[in-house]
């Protein structure tokens, strides 16, 4: 089921659903040009994957996705710069598992003997400082910048997406959802519906509720599947719960102890975190298409000899010394020259548009008189 929210006017996911595969995509590009990204990103499902092995399918799926969205960007003017996220599941029923492949902030989570497992990893800026233990799991669920995504179908030629093989047991609850789902609801509450509803309907209706609930603020997708044995189908539920007990085995407590492992605080990282919350609390999101800053997003700021200088990206650096922004432009003017007015709209380092910040680069120029 996919919702638009109750902010959005119009809702820029896709989803395919046809048994054994599964396919959440959550388009980003301005006007409508998310909603093509997306839905070309699942129409590739559409005639399934090829035969052989599921995981490398799988990739070739996302791989193709990835550039049909690539090539129809090139093509057309409106679609240009146009993305997706993509999670994928399909069902390996030879091998009683499911193959997830992912690229973005959507996710995919299995809900088994009552614990819920996130399976993907955010391909996000703020899901980046939270494996560095720079900010905590709760700071980065209200962090203000979470909606900047590192890896998309679209902006490149060649995508590296994550494939994975998850085992299955019979009664194990899937979910894939967009991130309008995630935002609104912490994996706590979203368990907590899964496991009160009666089905698979009423799970999917009463978490696109909640998320409506609790201000609906993006486009809200979700898909639920249960896996189970041909031979000992899962009688129709009418009681209280989703959990059943065809899984034998109690793995509980292995669940819980690889449920996605964060990074431990130190008595430093107080002071840490602190600042790299500052340090992003100055950056200005623009609202909306944001999605793949470090190619959509511009900034000002200083260089090694002073000077005013136009960056494309975001002022942050990834681990070994990837740096999400690249110089594009510097001027001959010091920063330290500015009005004290001046040297905050430089020094700020706020997120721009190509267009706003090379206009106020030549604002900057012209009152210098250069
Ligand atoms: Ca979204």
């Amino acid at each position: 089921m996919t919702d638009t929210g109750r902010q959005r006017q119009a809702n820029e996911d896709s989803l395919f659903v046809k048994e054994p595969l599964f396919v959440v995509a959550d388009g980003m590009g301005g006007a409508q040009a998310g909603e093509v990204a997306s839905m070309t990103a699942v129409q590739v499902f559409e005639n399934g994957l090829l035969p052989g092995d599921p995981q490398q399918s799988l990739e070739t799926s996302i791989a193709l996705a990835n550039r049909t969205i690539h090539d129809r960007a090139h093509e057309d003017a409106a679609l240009a710069g146009m993305g997706t996220t993509i999670t994928a599941a399909s069902v390996d029923g030879e091998r009683d598992a499911v193959v997830i492949g992912h690229v973005g902030d959507s996710r995919a989570y299995r809900l088994r003997d009552g614990i819920l497992q996130r399976l993907t990893r955010d391909h996000s800026l703020v899901e980046e400082m939270r494996r560095r233990g720079q900010i905590t799991e709760q700071q980065a669920e209200d962090h203000p910048q979470r909606s900047i995504i590192t890896r998309a179908l679209g902006p490149e030629p060649e995508v590296l997406a994550d494939i994975q093989f998850v085992p299955s047991e019979p009664g194990d609850l899937f979910l894939l959802c967009s991130d309008g789902l995630t935002t609104m609801l912490d994996d706590e509450r979203i368990r907590d519906l899964m496991i009160g509803s009666s089905s698979l309907d009423a799970a999917t209706r009463a978490l696109i509720d909640e998320a409506n609930r609790a201000g609906g603020r993006d486009n809200i997708t979700v898909i639920l599947f249960q896996v189970e044995d041909p031979a000992r189908p899962i009688p129709d539920r009418d009681g209280p719960t989703l959990i059943t007990p065809a899984s034998g085995h109690r793995r509980a407590k292995r669940a819980a102890a690889s449920a996605d492992g964060r990074a431990g605080g130190g008595p430093r990282t107080g002071a840490i975190l602190a600042r790299a919350a500052i340090a992003l609390a100055v950056v200005t999101v623009i609202a909306g298409g944001l999605f793949y800053a470090s190619r959509q997003a511009f900034f000002l700021g200083t260089d090694d000899a002073g000077r005013v200088a136009l960056y494309r990206g975001v002022p942050y650096e990834l681990p070994f010394g990837v740096s999400l922004y690249q110089e594009r432009y510097s001027t001959a003017i010091q920063t330290n020259d500015l009005s004290p007015a001046r040297q905050d709209s430089v020094t700020g380092h706020s997120l721009r548009s190509r267009s706003d910040a090379t206009s106020l680069i030549e604002d900057i120029e012209s009152r210098e008189g250069i």
